[in-house]
């Protein structure tokens, strides 16, 4: 635990993910909110006026009066800064924090795929973390940028683990229904979603990603030390991708948060229904992700009902933090097959930057 708060930023404060940050950040044990940046509509604005608030629960006092500066490293400078930016913007603006000295939790796609860029789920691959050292080596920078994934790879990414360790898995079918929230604010038009499910989220891509982010967060962490013509001592990692094979659909259905995934997987060594919900349920984290603010307790609940889980009933499990797992059964055509739900904004999301920053501490990494 750090002597003193760590003072942290919010870039997107004003978004669906920016809200969650914002929500997520209220007493936090370790970080103390000095900035919230947003575009120039908002800037100068105080986060109250500039905000609309869609959140269930209230706007945190700390934040109402604050004053919303421009996303740029002249005004904001913090030692962790959470980027809520879409693609585009987060593509220009988070190297800049990460060169100027910030270490920079994000959400955006911009650098998931990056060879030395982490891309966490720490309850499942918390070595992938020291990743950063490399990527230090490699752009002369002090800070860094640390990624979560895509919010439908995360759930079923963390049960594809568990069964991978047990069982082994090799391919994947999944279906994925995701919420409203996952499309930001305002988000897809309701004469669009009411009384409809729209596929191919977000106009294609989506489905690339959850085909290979998992491969990625399931791979392995390969460490060797440099060759001797370069400097002695110098890191360089990398990660092995899984050979593991993905088919993903992805639909966006009138939930407003969770994301649920059905899920078929072929395994290597066979199964039956019990074991896997044993091993599921009793899965517990790496030890240096196991104890941290917002570590997921537990990491995965199994759902015995026959209609569990449901987005409304189960995304608050483990206060949005928790993966919950439910209809295994065997698969005529795969080996197994299973629903997995995630709450989008906080597991998926603002909830994944912060754990993700909060193994950057405790790891000695910021
Ligand atoms: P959103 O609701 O549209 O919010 C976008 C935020 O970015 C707003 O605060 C907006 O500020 C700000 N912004 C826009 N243009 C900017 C600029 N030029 N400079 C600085 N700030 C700017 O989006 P979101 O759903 O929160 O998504 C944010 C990121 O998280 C995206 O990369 C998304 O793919 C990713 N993500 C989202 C989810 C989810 O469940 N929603 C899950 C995982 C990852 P103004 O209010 O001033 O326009």
């Amino acid at each position: 635990m750090p002597q003193s708060p760590i003072p942290v930023a919010v870039l997107g404060a004003t978004g669906s993910v920016g809200q969650r940050f914002i929500s997520l950040l209220e007493n936090h044990p370790w970080f103390k909110v000095v900035a919230l940046a947003a575009s120039d509509r908002s800037a100068g604005q105080k986060y109250s006026q500039a905000t609309r608030w869609i959140l269930d629960t209230p706007m945190p006092d700390y934040a109402k009066d604050m004053v919303i500066v421009p996303a740029n490293t002249d005004a904001v400078q913090a030692k962790i800064v959470f980027s809520a930016l879409h693609t585009e913007i987060a593509n220009e603006l988070e190297p800049q924090f990460a060169k100027a000295g910030s270490a920079v939790c994000s959400n955006a796609s911009s650098y998931r795929r990056g060879e030395d860029v982490p891309l966490l789920l720490p309850e499942i691959n918390a070595d992938h973390i020291q990743l950063v050292k490399t990527q230090r080596a490699n752009k002369g920078w002090s800070g860094c940028i640390v990624t979560n994934p895509n919010c439908t790879s995360t759930g079923l990414t963390i049960a594809l683990k568990v069964l991978d360790n047990e069982f082994g898995v090799k391919k994947v079918f999944a279906t994925s229904l995701q919420a409203l929230s996952g499309a930001g604010y305002p988000g897809v038009s309701s004469l669009d979603i009411i009384d409809n499910i729209i596929p191919n989220v977000g106009n294609g891509g989506e489905e690339e990603k959850v085909e290979w982010e998992p491969r990625k967060m399931l791979g392995k962490y390969i460490e060797e030390l440099e060759p001797q013509s370069s400097a002695a001592g110098t890191p360089r990692a990398r990660i092995e991708l899984a050979d593991m094979r993905f088919s993903v659909h992805t639909n966006r259905v009138a939930v407003i948060d969770g994301h649920t995934i059905c899920a078929s997987v072929e395994l290597a060594n066979q199964t039956d229904h019990e074991t896997a919900e044993a091993v599921l349920q009793n899965y517990a984290a790496p030890e240096s992700a196991r104890e941290l603010p917002s570590s997921p307790r537990p990491v995965i609940e199994v759902r015995s009902e026959a209609d569990r889980p449901q987005p409304r009933l189960d995304r608050l499990t483990g206060k949005g933090m928790t993966t919950v797992v439910g209809r295994l059964r065997r698969d005529p055509i795969f080996d197994l097959k299973f629903v997995v739900l995630s709450h989008n904004t906080i597991r998926g999301a603002a909830g994944a930057s912060i754990y993700n920053a909060e193994l950057l501490v405790s790891e000695n990494l910021l």
